[in-house]
């Protein structure tokens, strides 16, 4: 009796798989991803332990070793290089030289003090200093900035100062502003004289620019090229350039190498041709390390930033473990982004599987803060979507699950942030690879000691992981990988 039963049922099964082309697909397993995971990881990532896991510092590879433990332990299998955890790349960093010699009409400013060098680039350069001050552009005209230094006072007008680290960023802009024009005309240096913002962001620059650059090779910039200087000097010094001044510069250059990491694991699909292709989900472990204080904290754990990416990350992974999908999962905690979004230019550039068989990149950068119930999918418009049909994915997966309202704003190519180009799937969609990036959106504790794991809303975490990963299952189960859109071009 007991052997006829068996015959029976595998008769019916082996019907039943005839019949069906394709097999039915299971629902996400949600319940795999739990508040209590995530909070623990969480608090534990972004805890003052690991120094704020600044790139290219012992502090990054230290929590870039813990967290191939908790990998491990959520069941992953090693796809790095050589069968580990592990992807090295080589961060090229380039930094003025403190023997680096600055003077205005004989009287040497002291660097980073007295003058700021807001350009990684090496000079040598003795030259009459014409003033400009605030002059138009058709005032100008009238001067002859051939081979010379020009001084420019410099305003905010016309720069959007409404923006995420207003004080850090102004340098930028200013640049952006007033350099082109006045490279155009000739000038063999720029010296830009400090306005009160300038002022009080001098100190908030000095951090970053004294650090330096950092890039990776074949990226530019890995080799320093010499360029005319844009200096700033304080506005009480704008007086001495205003007749007969000279400009004497000799900046250096000092480069180093240093280490940086991806890490990489993945889940096995059970499809036997499927299984050869990759859902890549996608965060950095990384963060700013140990800068200037605020109060009395100087450590940017980077709880938000990006902490709550990587633990939905893991939370995921777990969820892939317990019931795997017919496409495998590759989880990949990129080193190196806050220096330039290194590890996955490295990473797409040098992938640890066959480029054509990542299917999709879901990126994630900050999901854990900001209105309850509000969230932003970037590459949902165009010209940043890249996958009308991951597009529809992803907007299924949010109404099948957590039901975010979706903020558009933020994706459209005149918002002042420029957000989309911000993150890890910028390299991918670049690639030509189907990408998005998954975020709740800025706020004013981002970059600061303040992005501390207290301030993260768990349960929007939760939801937000929930988000990522049903997006996931269903790349991970579809008949057909989501196609690329043909035409897709960046506005830059
Ligand atoms: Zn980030």
């Amino acid at each position: 009796m007991r052997l006829l039963a068996t015959a029976g049922i595998l008769l019916l099964s082996l019907a039943s798989s005839a019949q069906k082309k394709t097999p039915s697909v299971k629902p996400p397993l949600v319940s795999a991803i739990t508040e209590a995971d995530l909070k623990k990881d969480l608090f534990a990532m972004a805890d003052d332990h690991f120094r704020g896991r600044e790139a290219g510092t012992l502090d990054e590879l230290r929590v870039s070793a813990w967290w191939a433990d908790q990998m491990k332990a959520a069941g992953l299998k090693p796809a790095g290089d050589d069968g580990t955890w592990f992807q090295f790349f080589t961060m090229k960093r380039n930094r003025v030289s403190r023997a680096s010699t600055l003077g205005i009409s004989g009287r040497s400013l002291a660097l980073w003090t007295d003058v700021l060098v807001a350009q990684t680039a090496p000079a040598s350069i003795s030259a009459p200093v014409v003033y400009a001050g605030t002059a138009t552009k058709t005032e100008l005209d009238a001067l002859d900035l051939k081979g010379k230094a020009v001084a420019v006072q410099v305003s905010a007008d016309q720069i959007n100062m409404n923006i995420s680290l207003p004080a850090r960023r102004y340098p930028g802009f200013v640049q952006r502003k007033y350099a082109q024009d006045l490279l155009a005309r000739g000038a063999v240096a720029i010296i830009f004289i400090a306005d009160a913002t300038g002022e009080a962001s001098w100190s908030q620059v000095v951090p970053a620019m004294s650090r330096g650059s950092y890039n990776i090779e074949g990226e530019p910039g890995a080799t320093v090229a010499t360029r005319a200087p844009v200096l700033w000097v304080h506005g009480a010094l704008g007086e001495s350039l205003r007749s007969g001044a000279t400009l004497n510069a000799t900046i250096q250059v000092e480069s180093f190498d240093y280490p940086s990491v991806n890490i990489v694991g993945r889940v096995e699909g059970t499809d036997r041709a499927l299984k050869s292709e990759y859902v890549l989900f996608s965060s950095h472990q990384d963060h700013d390390g140990v800068r200037q204080p605020y109060g009395t904290d100087s450590i940017y754990n980077g709880a938000d930033d990006n902490g709550t990416v990587s633990v939905a990350l893991l939370a995921a992974a777990r969820a892939f473990h317990k019931q795997p999908g017919r496409r495998s999962a590759l989880f990949v905690w990129h080193g190196a982004e806050e220096r330039g979004l290194l590890g996955s230019k490295w990473f797409s550039a040098h992938p640890t599987v066959r480029k054509e068989s990542i299917v999709a990149v879901l990126n994630g950068d900050m999901i854990g803060r900001n209105n309850a119930d509000s969230a932003a999918l970037l590459g949902m418009q165009a010209p940043h979507r890249n996958s009308s049909d991951l597009v529809r994915m992803a907007l299924e997966a949010n109404n099948e699950g957590p039901r975010f309202r979706l903020d558009t704003l933020w994706d459209k190519p005149e918002h002042v942030e420029g957000w989309y180009f911000r993150s890890d799937h910028l390299p991918y969609a670049r690639a030509g690879i189907p990408a998005l990036m998954y975020t709740t959106l800025l706020h004013p504790d981002y970059h600061t000691p303040m992005d501390e794991a207290a301030a993260i809303d768990i349960r929007k975490l939760r939801r937000m992981t929930e988000w990522m990963y049903r997006t996931g299952w269903k790349v991970a189960n579809a008949e057909k990988r989501p196609a690329a859109d043909p035409g897709f071009k960046l506005e830059r």
